[in-house]
């Protein structure tokens, strides 16, 4: 089994869910006692955010290629970011490292097009609805991502920050982005892409009449079916 670094704490919510599922994934795959070889570097996310809102992506690039590199040294033999946002450094993340970056769209779109889907409704943070680096890698894979409209854009933003990056699960916010779920479907969208690591702590699979595809669950699938080869 190779050791798999994870670059988490993006937020620390979410990379418990990572840890948990990779460790689960493992004893599926292996069986009684087993669990995955991991080395995690947890950030503190409060600095790398305010970068975010800054628009400094070289400053956080700059830190996470560093972080993925001190993974590599302590002995990780690939490694993933335990975050959809931050795959904006994807690209200098894997000029600074020498074993395989799981990249976690790759991960996504393969599970999508296994699903059937085609037009999938992307529901992520601001930076990741917005910005082209994600929407460009799903429709280089074949895809026609959707995203909600500015307003649900900006709830969905605080939502994420405000609540579930901060462990606040609120039933009135699960409600609002089943909303939005309801629009995107009935604007064309004929899945649904957890496309924030903290999303599954708010709604389930089965909360959607649609296919759904976590990013983070397929991720840690796509990490360990590389670790057990
Ligand atoms: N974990 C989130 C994501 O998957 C949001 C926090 C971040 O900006 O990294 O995008």
């Amino acid at each position: 089994m190779r050791t798999i670094g994870v670059l988490g704490g993006m937020s620390a919510e979410s990379t418990a869910v990572y840890y948990r599922e990779l460790n689960r994934l493992v004893r599926e795959r292996l069986g009684g006692l087993h669990s995955a070889e991991l080395l995690i570097r947890s950030v503190d996310f409060a600095p790398i955010a305010e970068l975010q809102t800054q628009d400094r992506w070289d400053e956080t690039g700059a830190l996470l290629a560093e972080a993925a590199r001190r993974l590599e040294a302590a002995g990780a033999e690939l490694v993933i970011l335990a975050a959809n946002t931050m795959h904006l450094n994807a690209d200098a993340i894997e000029a600074a490292i020498s074993v395989p970056f799981l990249h976690i769209v790759d991960a996504t779109a393969a599970a999508l097009k296994a699903r059937g889907a085609a037009r999938p409704l992307l529901l992520a943070t601001r930076f990741t609805m917005e910005k082209p680096f994600y929407a460009e890698r799903l429709t280089a894979a074949g895809l026609a991502p959707l995203v909600p409209d500015a307003p649900d854009r900006a709830r969905l933003q605080s939502i994420i920050y405000d609540e579930l990056c901060q462990g606040v699960i609120a039933p009135e916010s699960k409600a609002r982005v089943l909303e939005m779920v309801a629009r995107g479907v009935a604007a064309g969208a004929d899945s649904v892409i957890f496309g924030c690591t903290e999303i599954g702590l708010l709604l389930a699979p089965e909360d959607i009449d649609a296919p759904v595809v976590d990013t983070a669950l397929v991720h840690c699938e796509a990490a360990v079916a590389a670790a057990l080869g």
